[in-house]
């Protein structure tokens, strides 16, 4: 593990590590496959599945910035999760999620569960009698998300693993909407951490990809067993592009989170807008824990809008510089309607459980200038107050 700040081991992985030709950033290794050095002899690589020197320098690395044991970089954060349940998991086996968890993680659970793969149970984990009956059933995993997407909810990630480890259960976090830059899991307790690295750590919205980091050693041998038994693993470019992407990660998360802070303090005087969830709000539920277990309270956050659905539609459409998209942690601004698009795999009731209204609106605030940000939300509100 480096003794490094984390920005800097960002910046600095794999740099003047090549040998042959002191190349200053290290080179991207397309092979599929690696010659022996002799018969009976296996090199370090053998077949690009189960290792490459490019994608295994993007899984340290994170690994590094998460400090864990060893990390698998997956071909999709999806693929992380399902790793996690495939490597964990038999078919008496409990895990515990929360009913607001990402969308594709929610239908994965389910539908493996409704297999018989293994057993799911969807609770609200910030209340406490839930949480207590639920690890009475002896889970096998828990499932953290924090901050939960869409609302932003804070789970105390610390609390959480004491007990959940007193019920002799493992503690998996999905850290996607932070990066390990804002908050670093394994540190609070969890055993595991997966990231959608298509998000704030590849930051350009050009590679969908994943990682499954291990506190463990020997667990994080048997995760990557398992990432080569099931071919989970990740294409070599897409590591290049995110290994290029994580060296500009203290810098864009520290803009994305000025960006947001801006974008914030004008919400607040906007008529149009209802309640805001975000964790820097001091009247946030999850404001005190976000404070102390966060480096940072991140640039994702949501909205109701107080009007009508075509006020709703006319303000999405004038937008001109959020775009109207699922995911986040790009660049560029986004803005999505969680109740017809990341979360509408939910039925109705499961949306009204998770309290996901039709008003609620998700921005991912990018690195445009924030004044531009600001003029362009202000003339879509304009126009949607006119439209009633
Ligand atoms: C996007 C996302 C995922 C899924 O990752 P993919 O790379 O799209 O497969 C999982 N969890 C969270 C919180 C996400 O935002």
């Amino acid at each position: 593990m480096s003794d490094k700040q984390l920005a800097t081991i960002a910046v600095r992985t794999g740099i003047e590590s090549d040998s042959q030709h002191n190349a200053v950033v290290p080179p991207i290794y397309l092979t599929s496959t690696y010659s022996f050095p002799k018969l009976g002899e296996l090199p370090q690589y053998d077949y690009s599945r189960s290792g490459n020197p490019t994608r295994n320098m993007l899984a340290d690395a994170l690994s590094d910035l998460e400090g864990g044991a060893g990390g698998v970089v997956t071909s999709c954060g999806t693929a992380a999760i399902n790793l996690l349940v495939s490597a964990l998991l038999s078919p008496d086996d409990l895990i515990i999620a929360p009913h607001d968890c990402y969308g594709g993680t929610y239908r994965l659970f389910n539908t493996r569960a409704n297999k018989g793969d293994f057993n799911v149970l969807f609770i609200d984990q910030s209340d406490p009698v839930a949480l207590t009956q639920a690890l009475a059933k002896k889970p096998k995993i828990v499932w953290v998300e924090t901050p939960s997407n869409p609302l932003l909810r804070v789970i105390d990630v610390e609390a959480l693993c004491k007990q959940a480890k007193a019920a002799g259960a493992q503690v998996a976090v999905d850290n996607t909407f932070l990066s390990p830059l804002l908050q670093q899991p394994i540190k609070l307790g969890a055993d595991f951490v997966v990231h959608s690295t298509t998000k704030y750590i590849n930051g350009h919205s050009d590679v969908v990809g994943g990682v499954l980091i291990s506190k463990d050693a020997d667990q994080a041998e048997n995760i990557a067993w398992w990432a080569n038994c099931i071919g989970a693993t990740g294409a070599p470019f897409d590591a290049y592009l995110t290994l290029r992407g994580l060296r500009t990660l203290g810098a864009r998360m520290r803009m994305h989170e000025e960006n947001g802070a801006e974008i914030l303090k004008y919400l607040q005087t906007n008529a149009l807008v209802g309640q805001i969830y975000h964790p820097s709000l001091p009247e946030h539920p999850g404001h005190d824990i976000a404070a102390r277990q966060q480096k940072g309270f991140g640039s994702m956050l949501s909205f109701e809008l107080a009007g009508t659905y075509r006020q709703l539609e006319v303000f999405v459409e004038a937008l001109k510089l959020f775009s109207l998209a699922e995911s986040l942690g790009g660049t560029e601004s986004l803005i999505a309607h969680p109740s017809s698009m990341t979360h509408r795999a939910m039925s109705d009731e499961a949306q009204a459980e998770a309290g996901i209204k039709t008003s609620l609106l998700r921005l991912s605030v990018g690195l445009e200038d924030p004044q531009d940000l600001i003029n362009d939300l202000e003339q879509a509100f304009t126009l949607a107050a006119e439209a009633v």
